[in-house]
Parts: structure tokens; C-alpha cells; sequence
């Protein structure tokens, strides 16, 4: 889970971590009346959204005066922003940060991750700050310097490899000590899975400072860190995905048009590559796992039939623990509020195989029914690109007889 970089702020602050002074608005005349009570004469009026290279798109406006601040604050609430992490689409800007401007005199990269291929927690850190870190792996790795830590405590040894790295001053070494020992503490402390200070900067006065923060945590470890599960920040999420999780089930939003319904993650990764293959995409990653319940293939369906961009589904069970017949069911009970608005591609193998498809066929419902997995892809691939040319039609006739032109926004993939 994503937190806004004001939240991360505020995590960081109550661990000691320096931050600059600021409060979040979603008001120009507040925004306003915060700069004058964070005092000074400069002001940073900062874009908050779940993306970075916000600075590049013109979501952090320096201000050296209140009318500046009023001017950056009412033009970024409300405007939609395109950064080089939000994809064409953008994101809607719903809150500001009012930041006291700080006088930078080194901006350095510094960041800590789960480690996966070390089996333990990194810091990354890189006298390259500021920059799209992605580029600098790859022009210039040399750079980069990974410091793995064995537990929930740095040494001065290791903080001193990264300060040097850094081109830190030796003077500075143990502030930096004292830096590093605080968010590892964070990190910890909160199931981090990602916590990005890009820049972490010194100041012209010799301070280290957190300019930009990004704090993600661990989705498996939210339940158990009540205090960040409340600053999910609802407009940044995808509704679908939200609505899932509510229900247990592992969906993730693609840009494709074949709605997937699978159980087990390897499956679902098959059957995206091979709906790939087969020469389409597909519109989600769904694994509703082996516990899934009736209810969850409900929501599950009603997902996928409400999701205006899907044009076929491709049910894909090859059932141990779950039930086909429970497949077949929450089938059902999703039409009765979501009609099969596109046509559905089942291939059932497994338990009680031979009830679900009863029950679908019972139900007189227009299944096309696949024996394997290759078939299914092809099959799905098949009815998606036809319902696609139909809606093409559709399209081209509602424009010429002068009506609605509804049709237009499900032409075509998500942008
Ligand atoms: P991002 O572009 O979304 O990563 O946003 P950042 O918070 O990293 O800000 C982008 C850049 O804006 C930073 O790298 C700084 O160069 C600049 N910036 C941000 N805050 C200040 C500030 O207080 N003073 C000055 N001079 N520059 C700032
Ligand atoms: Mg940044």
C-alpha cells in the first residue's frame, strides 16, 4: 500500500527523521494562510499523488511570495497531472502540500527495500539525487552502491561505506549515522516495503534533510498497522481493485480487454501469456485463490461483466480445491445483477467439473466451452475481436445517423 508523501512525512518526523516544516491542504485561500504561518520568504506548493517526477511535470512550484503560493495552489488543486510514472491518463490532483522552501546544497538518492534476492533489507544509495534512479542504474551503475543489512540495526561501518559513497564530509558521518539508524528503525517498525528519499538533501546550513519521501508497506503486513491502513487515500486506488480486495481476491487492473477468472497465481500468469500469445490482451490478473467462497466468484464475475473496456471473459478453473460447481454458481448469482454482457469462455477441469458445467448449461446460459487451455485463449481471443469489430460498427453507424456515441469510449483499450 501506497501513503501520500505528506503521511510519510509525518511517519518519518515521529522516528526523529528531519523533515522540512509543512501541512497538507485541499484549499487555495488555506493554502495561503499555512505559508504564512510556516513563516519565511520561500515556499514549495508540492503536488500529492501516488506517482513520482511530479518536479518535471510541473507539480512542485517554488514560491517566493503568498500570491505565488495562492497562484501554484489554484492551479494544481483540481488539475489533472501527467508524470512520467501516472501513464497518459494522468491523475487528479485532490491534495497539496505547503512546504517552508529549504536552500539545497547537495541532493542525493537514498532508499531502502526489501531485498529479495539477499534475503534481507538494503539500503541504495547514490550521489545522483533528484534523477529518475532507473536511468542512473543503467547509464552509470557504478553510482549505485547497495549496503544489505543483516537485522533491524546499521553499524557504523556500513553507515560509513554509504556516507563516503555519497561524498558525505567526514563531519557529517554521524548525523548520517543517526539518519540511517532511524529509518531503518521505520522501515521496521511499519512493514516497509519500499521507503524512497529522492533527494534527501543537504542543506546550505550543514543539515540532512528528507526533501522528497515515498513510503509503500507490505500489503500482507496492513493488518497489522492499523495506524497507515487509515491514510489509504480512496481516489488514488482503482475502485475494482479495491472493491476485490474487500472480497479476498488477488485482481490487479491491465490494460488489455479479456476479463480473467483463474484460481492460483502460476495459472493466471499462464493464461495472461497465452491470451498474449494468441495476439490479445488481457484486462486484469485474477486469482480468486483456493478458500474462495460463492459469494467472492460472485463479486468476482460482477468484476468482470461491470469493467466497460472487457469484451470477452476467460474463466480458466483447473479445480483441486475449488469447486467447479462453485464456479458454475457464482456464475449465477452474478447475473442477476451484472447481465453477460460479453461473451464468456469457460474451461472447467477438476472437481465436480461435470456439475458446474450442468448447472451453466441448466441455466440455458451461452457459454462456449473449451477443453484445454490453448482452446480457451483461442476461443476468448476470438469472441473479444469480434465483439470489438461489432462495437466498431456500432460506432461508425451511431455516428453517421447523428446519436449518442456512447459506443466511442469502449472502442480501443484503456489509455
Ligand atoms: P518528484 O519530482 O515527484 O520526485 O518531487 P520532489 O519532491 O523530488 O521535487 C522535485 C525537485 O524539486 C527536487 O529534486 C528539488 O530540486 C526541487 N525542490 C523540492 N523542494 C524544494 C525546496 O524546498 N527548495 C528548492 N530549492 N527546491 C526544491
Ligand atoms: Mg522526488
Amino acid at each position: 500500500m501506497n501513503i501520500h508523501e505528506y503521511q510519510a512525512k509525518a511517519v518519518m518526523a515521529s522516528f526523529g527523521i528531519p523533515v522540512p516544516q509543512g501541512k497538507m491542504t485541499q484549499s487555495a485561500d488555506e493554502a495561503v494562510a499555512i505559508a504564512e504561518s510556516l513563516g519565511g520568504s520561500v515556499w514549495v506548493v508540492k503536488a500529492q499523488i501516488h506517482a513520482g517526477g511530479r518536479g518535471k511535470a510541473g507539480g512542485v512550484r517554488l514560491c517566493c511570495s503568498l500570491d505565488e503560493v495562492r497562484q501554484a495552489a489554484a492551479d494544481l488543486l483540481g488539475a489533472v497531472l501527467v508524470t512520467k510514472q501516472t501513464g497518459a491518463s494522468g491523475k487528479r490532483v485532490n491534495r497539496i502540500y505547503i512546504e517552508q522552501g529549504l536552500n539545497i546544497a547537495s541532493e542525493y538518492y537514498l532508499s531502502l527495500l526489501v531485498d529479495r534476492e539477499r534475503e534481507c533489507i538494503s539500503f541504495v544509495v547514490s550521489p545522483d539525487g533528484g534523477m529518475d534512479i532507473e536511468q542512473v542504474a543503467s547509464d552509470s551503475p557504478e553510482r549505485i552502491l547497495t549496503v544489505p543489512v543483516g537485522g533491524d540495526a546499521i553499524s557504523e561501518q556500513e553507515s560509513g561505506m554509504m556516507a563516503e559513497h555519497l561524498g558525505l564530509e567526514t563531519a557529517l558521518q554521524p548525523r548520517f549515522h543517526t539518519l540511517a539508524t532511524a529509518l531503518l528503525s521505520m522501515f521496521c517498525e511499519k512493514d516497509g516495503a519500499l521507503l524512497e528519499l529522492n533527494p534527501l538533501i543537504l542543506t546550505k546550513e550543514g543539515n540532512l534533510v528528507a526533501l522528497d519521501a515515498k513510503f509503500v508497506v507490505d500489503d500482507s503486513a496492513i493488518y497489522r498497522q492499523p495506524e497507515i491502513a487509515a491514510l489509504r487515500d480512496p481516489d488514488e486506488e482503482n475502485p475494482r481493485e479495491s472493491e476485490a480486495a474487500e472480497f479476498g481476491l488477488n485482481y490487479i487492473a491491465l490494460d488489455g480487454n479479456i476479463g480473467c477468472m483463474v484460481n492460483g497465481a502460476g495459472l493466471a500468469m499462464a493464461t495472461m501469456d497465452i491470451i498474449q500469445l494468441k495476439g490479445d490482451k488481457p484486462a486484469n490478473f485474477l486469482d480468486v485463490g483456493g478458500g474462495v467462497t460463492v459469494e467472492a466468484v460472485t463479486e468476482a464475475f460482477r468484476l468482470l461483466f461491470g469493467d466497460a473496456y472487457v469484451k470477452a471473459v476467460l474463466v480458466n478453473i483447473f479445480g483441486g480445491i475449488v469447486r467447479c460447481d462453485m464456479i458454475a454458481n457464482g456464475l449465477l448469482e452474478a447475473i442477476k445483477t451484472h447481465p453477460m454482457r460479453v461473451p464468456v469462455v469457460m474451461r472447467l477441469v477438476g472437481t465436480n467439473e461435470q456439475e458446474g458445467r450442468r448447472i451453466v448449461k441448466d441455466a440455458g446460459l451461452d457459454v462456449r466451452w473449451a477443453d484445454d487451455l490453448d482452446q480457451a485463449a483461442e476461443f476468448a481471443v476470438a469472441a473479444a475481436q469480434a465483439e470489438q469489430a461489432s462495437l466498431s460498427r456500432c460506432a461508425t453507424e451511431s455516428r453517421s445517423d447523428g446519436t449518442a456515441q456512447s459506443a466511442d469510449r469502449l472502442q480501443g483499450g484503456r489509455t
